[in-house]
């Protein structure tokens, strides 16, 4: 399947290719409402796949690194950070814990906000070795424990907020029903009209969970932020200089496009 559709980037919030998700394929339903259409559409699109398996802390500390930047900054910081404090014998957990706030700081500098995420990494890192030991047991703990209490526990800690526990949950637990709301996602939901105009990221969030078969909510995620990054961008739609350019363009109502 995946050999005639696009690979996910590497420099992506889900780790790429490497990040742990194996193609699948979901049924359609008989009558969906558009929000399914258009997670089937973009299925087509890119890739529909099922999400899980990453090391619980480091896709934390991916997505604190990916927060208010892009993934090809994020994605350089990211590597210099494990390439530093990862060891073979090692828990990355306790290393950061441990670590000086200004030698992180400048190590994940490329991804910006350096010191606020350098504080936010050492005091996520703090916590999970205080309440779980190590990183291992907190991946036991996001893998094996309820959405809402992991969700709950997140939303704790300093600097993490919907998007990353979602992510969290997505990326490492594995759990459907999970649709994390990123820029992406919350423009083009509101274009659409799947979410009302003036819904923030947690009514989106909320409208495409209601919706949405969990099972389909993870690659709808990834899908929906490639999408995006080549149709729906935030300054230039492309239906703007060409409707028939979108591949949604039936299913759109274009709310808040600028159409003259
Ligand atoms: S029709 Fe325009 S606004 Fe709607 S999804 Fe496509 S690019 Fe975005």
């Amino acid at each position: 399947m995946d050999s005639f559709m696009p690979t996910e980037p590497t420099e992506n919030i889900s780790g790429g290719p490497a990040g742990g998700a194996r193609s699948d394929s979901f049924d359609r339903a008989e009558n969906p409402a558009t929000a399914e259409r258009v997670i089937d559409r973009l299925g087509e699109l890119y890739w529909e796949k099922t999400y899980g398996g990453q090391d619980a802390f480091v896709c934390l500390v991916r997505t604190i690194l990916s927060q208010n930047t892009t993934d090809a900054t994020s994605q350089p910081a990211h590597d210099a950070l494990i390439e530093r404090y990862e060891g073979p014998e090692s828990d990355l957990a306790r290393t950061l814990a441990a670590a000086d706030h200004d030698e992180l700081a400048e190590t994940i500098a490329p991804a910006g906000l350096q010191h606020q995420k350098a504080t936010s990494i050492i005091q996520a890192a703090e916590r999970i070795t205080e309440e779980f030991d190590n990183a291992t047991e907190f991946d036991r703990f996001v893998r094996d424990t309820t959405t809402a209490t992991v969700r709950e526990t997140l939303l704790e800690f300093h600097g993490v907020g919907p998007k990353t526990a979602d992510c969290v949950l997505l990326f490492a637990g594995g759990q459907s029903g999970v649709f994390p709301v990123d820029t992406h996602v919350h423009r083009i939901y509101r274009r659409l009209g799947v979410a009302p105009p003036d819904a923030d990221h947690e009514t989106v969030r909320e409208s495409l969970e209601a919706t949405i078969p969990p099972k389909k909510c993870g690659f709808g995620h990834t899908a929906s932020i490639q999408f995006g990054r080549e149709y729906c961008t935030a300054r230039q739609p492309v239906c703007v200089d060409d409707p028939s350019a979108c591949p949604l363009f039936d299913l759109c109502d274009r709310v808040g496009v600028e159409t003259d």
